[in-house]
């Protein structure tokens, strides 16, 4: 196995500084001794204007069987034969990133002690692999290495040159090339797109794996086009692990995302309140129809599920009968901020007692959820992808069930009416979709009957004759909390009663 890397230099950065960023000498050879065979390090090349590292593999075949994580231990001859003649001791394989990070790893995390700037600076790179293993076809290899500013050359090899009619093996020339990236970034890429490449059996897949996959992917794997398919291979298609590797990423990206989020809200917020004589603000007459939803239903446990920066936590704790409110985001930002709304720190211990932040994702079924009256969901469904939503209405109707539910959500129909008011209105960038009142009605519909709750819905702000409200409503309620709660009788009246009858 084989794989070298190159660069060029100019006199105030020579490309034998190489030989400081791999932490290897360009004057000797040297050879590692890694679990599956020799890792060899030489410069075939090495001056100021140009230097090349080269990584030679030397797979120990029969250590690779003993240690019994070779490929299956079949009955079968063959089988058997297979474990030792195959092509793991020479195509660049899921072996040859796993010594690339043992033999490099300072390299790979992008540390030099001796010249600390270097890392961090971009330099020409040049990196050919000349057999590699590629599962996908050269389409994917492109795939793969392009998203990322490579500029990639990939040549099938023959089957056998003897015999063109036997068409292209499965392995491919590469050379990648570019003048954007770092060394470390270089080795990153490497180190995951090497193994899904090769699409074997890997030898290493362990829980922390996916731990590795997401340090070594930082910066580059939560945006990448491929990155399903990427998460997929390299964790061998273990299911779990790819599930909770996709679930992680997303938390990364929506974190990110959020970030804009909560200053967007903020801004729309500011200038909402900034002008006195404005109507109401909707962000307001939202807060007040959610607030005097949940004083209807009777709840006092209360749930602020994409809670934001805790304006609604903070108005339910104006009123007594709220007795707990638990304000859940993905986003840490926002959380800190709403703490530093509610002066938690400088909050008297019985008016702490009522309050809760944590830190979740409603895409995930969560315990902590369990036991509430009511949930709130202002504004939140539309930063879903749709097809995360169904996993959302399970940790919320499914699993933490509270006999309340309020969603909220933009109606796209009144967007029309936006349009000669100030910008802070305008819808923000980060939701997925934005729904009709059908489109809406049909979803709460289908939940509601999905789990045993009735829906009504309730406009917020100016229902529009011809577009409606701003802002839909959708009030849940638990049917098997009480079975005399007829899913006909929905109104206060009957909530009353049903607690009276509860309490006597
Ligand atoms: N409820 C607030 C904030 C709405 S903005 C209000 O009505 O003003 C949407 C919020 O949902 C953001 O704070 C975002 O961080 C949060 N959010 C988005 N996806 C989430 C998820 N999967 N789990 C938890 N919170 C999420």
């Amino acid at each position: 196995m084989f794989l070298t890397i190159t660069t060029t230099g100019t006199p105030d950065r020579p490309a034998t500084d190489l030989g400081y960023l791999l932490h290897k000498h360009p004057d000797k050879a040297q050879a590692f001794s890694t679990s599956y065979g020799t890792a060899h390090v030489l410069y075939p090349e090495a001056d100021a204007e140009r230097c090349t590292a080269a990584l030679l593999l030397e797979v120990d075949a029969v250590a690779l069987v003993r240690r019994g994580k070779g490929k299956g231990r079949g009955g079968a001859p063959d089988a058997a034969l297979a474990q030792y003649v195959n092509d793991r001791p020479y195509a660049a394989s899921s072996l040859l990133a796993v010594a690339l990070s043992s033999v490099f790893s300072s390299a790979m995390k992008g540390a030099c002690q001796a010249r600390p700037e270097l890392p961090s600076q971009a330099r020409p790179l040049r990196v050919e692999v000349p057999a590699l293993p590629a599962r996908g076809g050269p389409d994917l290899v492109r795939r793969l290495f392009e998203p990322l500013g490579w500029t990639v050359t990939v040549e099938p090899i023959a089957l056998d040159t003897e015999f063109p009619e036997w068409g292209d093996s499965r392995y491919v020339r590469l050379v990648l090339e570019s003048e954007a990236l770092t060394l470390g970034a270089a080795l990153r890429h490497l180190y995951v797109l090497l193994p899904v490449l090769d699409d074997a059996k890997h030898y290493w897949v362990a829980p922390d794996e996916v731990d590795k996959l997401l340090r070594v992917g930082e910066g580059w794997l939560p945006e990448h086009p491929e990155q399903k398919l990427i998460v997929g291979r390299y964790l061998s298609r273990r299911w779990s692990l790819t599930r909770e590797a996709m679930e992680r990423l997303e938390l990364v990206r929506l974190a990110e995302a959020d970030d804009s989020e909560v200053e967007a809200i903020d801004n729309a917020v500011e200038a909402e309140t900034e002008t006195e004589e404005k109507p109401t603000p909707l962000a307001v007459q939202r807060r007040d129809a959610i607030v005097a939803a949940l004083q209807t239903s009777g709840a006092a446990r209360v749930l602020d599920l994409g809670c934001g920066q805790g304006q609604l936590v903070q108005a339910l704790l104006k009123d007594v009968r709220f007795t707990e409110i638990v304000g859940v985001d993905v986003s840490m930002r926002a959380l800190t901020i709403a703490s530093r709304r509610l002066k938690l720190d400088r909050m008297g211990e019985r008016q702490a007692s009522r309050v809760k932040l944590f830190q979740g994702s409603l895409a995930y079924t969560d315990n902590r959820l369990k036991g509430y009256d009511a949930a709130v969901l202002s504004e939140v469904i539309e930063h879903l992808d749709l097809p995360r939503l169904p996993a959302l209405e399970y940790a919320v109707f499914g699993a933490a069930r509270p006999r309340t539910v309020l969603v909220t959500t933009p109606n796209v129909e009144y967007n029309v009416r936006w349009e000669s008011l100030p910008a802070g209105h305008v819808r923000h960038g980060d939701h997925r979709f934005e729904w009709t009142r059908e489109e809406f009605r049909t979803w709460a519909g289908a939940v509601a009957e999905r789990h045993g709750y009735g829906v009504e819905f309730v406009p917020v702000g100016p229902d529009d004759p011809e577009v409606g409200p701003p802002t839909q409503m959708a009030v849940f309620k638990a049917e098997n909390a009480n079975e005399k709660n007829d899913k006909s009788v929905k109104n206060d009246k009957s909530d009353k009663s049903e607690k009276e009858a509860k309490a006597a």
